[in-house]
């Protein structure tokens, strides 16, 4: 059996300066090419895990980590930042906070420039990143004059031009608006179409979740309290109450005809399920 790309194993971490557990016993496999949604409410763990990925913790954050972390084959915790900044791009909420230098071309060098590539392939990735990205024509502007979502768009080109095999994307469209949410997925779904990149993404986004999850795992103080396909996730209404998560739109839909005692012949997570659904029950006479 092929390794799975991430593996963690019995993981808990507390902060230093809280002595619960952020994240409490996880233990995951994810596959080469997944991509997994990470939902729960607020402070139930999911920042501490995104963090957990890339090394942050235990390299640059303190607190006590138990259990293993283990991406592309080596343990985090045994691995430079700079062997980690290779295999997993991160991307932060507020991406501001991760943008720091004087142009947008400079900040998708840097990295490589620190793995010290020879400039040709460093002119190389470059081009390829903004072009992918669709910041070519903005690579000598200021990374802060960019709008929120370019900002996002800008740090998924640092990363990809590390070509690394996993990216982690903490609330990537928390801060955006519709359009710009619909750019960033877009991209996220071309680029795993053609590279097979490994996702991570937090998000409280059900819809964005039912439509780009292979899987959703649902976080609850600190602890995995479901890890499972979108589908399962959404139609187990427990769940979803217990972890204050909304269905999709759709999905409510389903749950308020239940209520009535009327059921659709299947359970709806994204638009064309519904219609389907919708229709086959016309058709049955409803
Ligand atoms: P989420 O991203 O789901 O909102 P977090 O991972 O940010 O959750 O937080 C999980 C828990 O860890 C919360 O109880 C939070 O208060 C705590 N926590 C997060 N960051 C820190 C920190 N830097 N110092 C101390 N406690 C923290
Ligand atoms: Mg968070």
């Amino acid at each position: 059996m092929p390794q799975p790309l991430i593996s963690l194993e019995n993981v808990s971490f507390s902060y230093s300066q809280n002595k619960n557990w952020a994240l409490n016993n996880i233990s995951l496999c994810v596959e080469q090419g997944e991509l997994i949604a990470v939902m729960g409410e607020n402070g139930s763990g999911k920042s501490t895990l995104c963090k957990l990925l890339n090394g942050i913790i235990p390299h640059s954050q303190q607190g006590t980590l138990r259990g293993t972390v283990i991406v592309d084959g080596i343990v985090t915790a045994d691995s430079s930042v700079a062997e980690l900044a290779g295999r997993v791009g991160m991307v932060l909420e507020d991406p501001d906070s991760q943008l720091f230098t004087a142009r947008v071309r400079d900040e998708i060098a840097f990295g490589l420039e620190n793995l010290l590539m020879p400039p040709d392939e460093i002119k190389k990735r470059l081009a390829w990143a903004l072009e992918t990205t669709g910041l070519l024509s903005y690579m000598d502007a200021p990374p802060a004059s960019l709008s929120g979502g370019q900002k996002q768009r800008l740090a998924i080109a640092a990363a990809l031009a590390m070509a690394t095999k996993a990216l982690v994307l903490d609330e990537p469209t928390a801060q955006l608006d519709p359009a710009g949410s619909r750019d960033i997925l877009s991209l996220i779904k071309k680029i795993r179409q053609d590279s097979g990149l490994t996702v991570i993404m937090a998000t409280h986004a059900s819809e964005e979740a039912a439509q780009f999850a292979d899987r959703i795992c649902v976080l609850k103080n600190g602890t995995l309290a479901a890890c499972d396909t979108p589908q399962r996730v959404f139609s187990n209404r427990e769940l979803l109450r217990d972890n204050w998560i909304r269905p999709p739109q759709v999905s409510e839909l389903a749950y308020c005809l239940a209520e009535q005692g009327e059921s659709l012949p299947a359970f709806p997570i994204q638009h064309d399920e519904a219609k389907a659904a919708v229709l086959e029950w016309y058709a049955n006479g409803k």
